[in-house]
């Protein structure tokens, strides 16, 4: 039986668990903290919706990784406090997003994925006063993370292992061994590193291109009103209906402060995202909220300057370097580094996006048609950005996922 060591118990990380696991292949996963979802993944509920922009490979990735999410989570049979199919609608609340959403509603026909709401079906469908027509998703909704991780991660091929720090990966005879921070090893034919932002610690992963980028969000008390809500509801960002006696509101972006202390403007900021979902909603749910003190939570997402996610087998970018490949090489002739794969990067929107490259990765692994075509799978290949870098734009652009 082959052995994968994961690396981070994130979403990433425990979905791709999940997708060897069941393939028969043994995994060790290794999470720093005492409980899996710590950090980007750890918030009491992640959201599950796309965001489309019309016919392009993002938004053909995005449908695609949410469906993806979808489709998992149902054949998981979670109570409907756990996973919600609550839908959802994105507000047509400024000149630019009213343009997109009757360009994406144009786009798309199926209408068990999106249609186009008038404000007045918008009011009937979230149970409030909504002052936008919006763009509806009726499967869209809801997870608590808690409760997805032991899902995902109970089977008899995983091991999690909790309070241990992956730091040092080797490669010696074809068999990568994996080292913690008391220096324990383990050894494995495959490793995947899902650990977000770490990855970059890594000697054999320090190139890759990615940026922190700061999150918070806001959790407002429900109000008697505000137990109404029953879809969730986004402007430029997004509201929860009622979970476990919360709303959760958010999220901010920031790139400069990458701080993991929660702030005040950032509550602002989310409470103006609320003043543009209802102004109903707005008043209410802060009148209740000035009697209380404000909670939240922040993290920080990973993120790419194209939006995709790194998906797949790394290569060796000193060797690549010292023997720059011709722009029309073979894929095959570039140096790999056999058995190395990433999954990271998610951005925000890793509950819908992580699942699905837990299962390309898992396909690509076990030599398995891919569950997206060829063309987009390349899009996320984790070298592309070095080998622009090197002015190998042709090869970035069809490298074949790995080797
Ligand atoms: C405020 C906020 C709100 C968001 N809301 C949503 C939402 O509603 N819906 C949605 O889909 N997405 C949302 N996102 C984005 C989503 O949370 C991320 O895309 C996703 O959690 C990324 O998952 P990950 O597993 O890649 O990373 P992480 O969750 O960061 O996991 C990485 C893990 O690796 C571990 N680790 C690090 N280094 C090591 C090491 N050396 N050894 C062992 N373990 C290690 C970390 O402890 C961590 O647990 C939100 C993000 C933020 C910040």
């Amino acid at each position: 039986m082959k052995r994968a060591v994961v690396i981070g118990g994130g979403i990433a990380g425990c979905s791709t668990a999940h997708a060897l696991a069941k393939r028969g292949i043994q995994v060790t996963l290794f999470e720093r903290h005492a409980t899996l979802g710590n950090e980007a993944s750890g918030n009491p509920c992640a959201m599950l919706y796309p965001r489309l922009s019309g016919n392009n490979d993002l938004s053909e990735f995005a449908l695609a990784g949410y469906l993806y999410s979808l489709s998992l989570f149902k054949s998981l049979h979670f109570e409907t406090t756990e996973f919600n199919n609550c839908g959802m609608l994105q507000l047509g609340f400024n000149a630019r997003e009213m343009a997109r959403i009757q360009k994406v509603a144009a786009s798309y026909t199926d209408t068990n994925i999106l249609r186009y709401t008038s404000q007045q079906e918008a009011c009937q469908l979230a149970g409030m006063k909504i002052q936008y027509d919006a763009l509806y998703f009726p499967n869209a909704g809801w997870i608590k993370p808690t409760s997805l991780y032991p899902q995902i991660t109970q089977h008899k091929n995983i091991s999690v292992k909790t309070l241990t720090s992956a730091n040092k990966i080797l490669k010696i005879n074809d068999i990568f061994h994996i080292y913690d921070s008391e220096n324990r090893c383990i050894e494995a034919e495959i490793v995947v590193i899902a650990n977000a932002n770490h990855a970059k610690d890594f000697q054999q992963s320090v190139h890759i291109a990615t940026q922190a980028v700061r999150g918070q969000i806001s959790l407002l008390d429900a109000t008697p009103l505000s137990q109404n809500l029953n879809t969730i509801v986004c402007s430029d960002g997004y509201l929860s209906p009622v979970v476990d006696g919360q709303h959760s509101l958010g999220a901010t972006y920031s790139i400069e402060n990458t701080a993991l202390t929660i702030n005040a403007e950032d509550h602002l900021t989310n409470f103006h995202t609320l003043h543009l979902i209802s102004e109903q909603l707005h008043q209410d749910l802060l009148q209740k909220e000035s009697e209380h003190t404000t909670v939240g939570r922040v993290a920080l997402r990973c993120t790419t300057p194209d939006y995709f996610p790194l998906l797949g087998q790394l290569l060796d970018v000193e060797a690549l370097q010292s023997t720059p490949p011709r722009p029309n090489a073979d894929t095959g002739t570039l140096p790999w580094q056999a058995g190395l794969y990433i999954n990271a990067a998610h951005g925000s929107k890793g509950f819908t996006s992580a699942p699905l490259c837990a299962e390309l990765l898992a396909a690509l692994i076990c030599n398995e048609p891919l569950p997206i075509s060829e063309t987009l799978a390349a899009q996320l290949n984790p070298n592309r950005f070095i080998l622009r870098e090197m002015g190998l734009k042709r090869l970035a652009k069809t490298i074949a996922i790995s080797s």
